[in-house]
């Protein structure tokens, strides 16, 4: 087996490992046992008695970096431990989930390995050593193929494209824990509060997202219940984020989160261009809209001409019948 390694970046909150990074730590397993090389997973934070998520990818190796001061996410920190590692451990392949902090770990890392980049890719094809990704660019619009030509690649991958892999863990798996004295912290959180205790519409499976078409805030309990009858996360269009009828943690677009779940619903939005660079790449997308020549349609797979205000109850009460 080589020398060189294949590495994914493991990211924790509050102790949750993020599925994000179960994918994309299963295109690295893939990749390196491809390769003939030794896939890597490294945590930094958190406090784990068990690594049964990472370990069922069927990684060879786990890296925990622990310390109290590291279970909340510091760019500074992490970034100097991660990129030790990689250089360590002789990454040639490193792999982020393009969540919030994968965006701003991956780029850190690429500089301190001068290792080239490729963000937010929704495919990875492997020709002998070199690989082709895919990302996409003008707003969703097009999507580009592209190499990365240094030694050492670079990918962050969009969560919820990949499949995660769960062959089981591996016969030789490796597990080591290393006490961080890296202090190194330029900003020191003592504590982080989400906006809400509801689901991040980034790591939801459905989304149901409410538009200017939704009148106003007092008319969001109907999308509410939708979501909570699904499961499923409340998005919004950055229309009424800006009129104050919803928080920002939930606009879906080019300003706000790039989403891409297996079911998004578009209630009342009309599908500006900047609203479908956030979720153009939804699986399968549902539009509820009034106007029948509205632009969401075009990406919709399923279109329903109509009032929301009348659609909406019905769609939801024939989702809880269905269920029960
Ligand atoms: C730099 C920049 C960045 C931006 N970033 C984002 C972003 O991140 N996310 C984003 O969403 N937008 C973004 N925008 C704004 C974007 O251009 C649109 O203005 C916005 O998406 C419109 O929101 P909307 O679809 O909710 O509202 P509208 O465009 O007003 O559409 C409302 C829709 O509701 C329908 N409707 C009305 N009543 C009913 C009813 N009773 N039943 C059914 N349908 C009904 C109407 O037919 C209409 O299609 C950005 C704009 C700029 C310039």
């Amino acid at each position: 087996m080589s020398t060189e390694t294949v590495i994914a970046f493991i990211e924790q909150r509050e102790n949750e490992i993020k599925k994000a990074s179960l994918e994309a730590l299963s295109v690295c397993v893939k990749l390196a046992d491809k390769s003939n090389k030794k896939s890597i997973a490294v945590l930094v934070g958190g406090t784990f008695d068990s690594y049964d998520k990472i370990s069922a990818t069927g990684v060879r190796k786990i890296i925990h970096v622990t310390s109290p001061e590291l279970n909340l996410y510091s760019a500074s920190a992490y970034a100097e431990i991660f990129a030790n590692i990689c250089k360590e451990e002789t990454a040639t392949l490193v792999f982020f989930a393009n969540t919030l902090l994968g965006k701003d770990l991956a780029p850190r890392i690429s500089v301190r390995l001068e290792a080239g980049i490729g963000m937010d890719c929704v495919d990875l094809t492997s020709e002998g050593q070199e690989f082709i990704a895919t990302r996409p660019i003008f707003a969703g619009k097009a999507l580009q193929q592209f190499q990365v030509l240094t030694k050492i690649k670079i990918f962050s991958l969009r969560p919820n494209v990949f499949p995660v892999v769960t062959p089981g863990s591996s016969p030789d798996l490796e597990t080591v824990r290393k006490d961080s004295a890296n202090n190194n912290l330029a900003i020191k959180v003592s504590e982080l509060k989400k906006a809400s205790g509801k689901m991040d519409v980034s790591e939801a499976d459905i989304i149901v997202s409410g538009g200017r078409g939704m009148k106003g805030p007092e008319h969001f309990p109907l999308i509410e219940t939708l979501a909570d009858t699904l499961g499923a996360a409340v998005g919004a269009s950055r229309a009424v984020v800006d009129a104050g009828w919803r928080p920002h943690g939930e606009q879906v677009g080019q300003t706000g989160k790039t989403v891409s779940p297996t079911l998004y619903f578009a209630c009342g939005i009309s599908g500006a261009i900047q609203h479908l660079a956030g979720m153009s790449s939804s699986k399968f997308i549902v539009a509820i809209n009034k106007d029948k020549d509205a632009p969401i349609f075009s990406v919709a797979d399923y279109g329903i001409v109509g009032d929301l205000f009348e659609i909406l109850p019905l769609l939801t009460e024939e989702i809880k019948r269905v269920k029960s």
